[in-house]
């Protein structure tokens, strides 16, 4: 009795969208990006996800700079409501 592929989402290996290698367990990693194409016609828009390491993110991140999800400090915080 076979429930097709395996879905596990700790045994995918993973491969970066920017750099193209495979990403390990790390203190962000791995890290999904979501894009959302046409993004201003709502009806219309899609959207995918990629798999990229934190670091190579950030790295392509020119006009932001310090992202707050990639800061420890953004982990210590309760979320709101807790
Ligand atoms: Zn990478």
């Amino acid at each position: 009795m076979s429930s097709g592929p395996s879905t596990d989402p700790a045994s995918l290996e993973l491969q970066c969208v920017f750099c193209g290698e495979g990403i390990e367990d790390g203190e962000y990693d791995p890290c999904a990006v979501a894009l959302i194409a046409k993004w201003k016609l709502a009806e219309q828009a899609r959207s995918q996800y990629f798999f990229c390491h934190s670091t190579c993110f950030q790295q392509a991140a020119k006009t932001y700079p310090d992202i707050d999800l990639l800061r420890p400090e953004f982990w210590a915080e309760e979320e709101p409501g807790d």
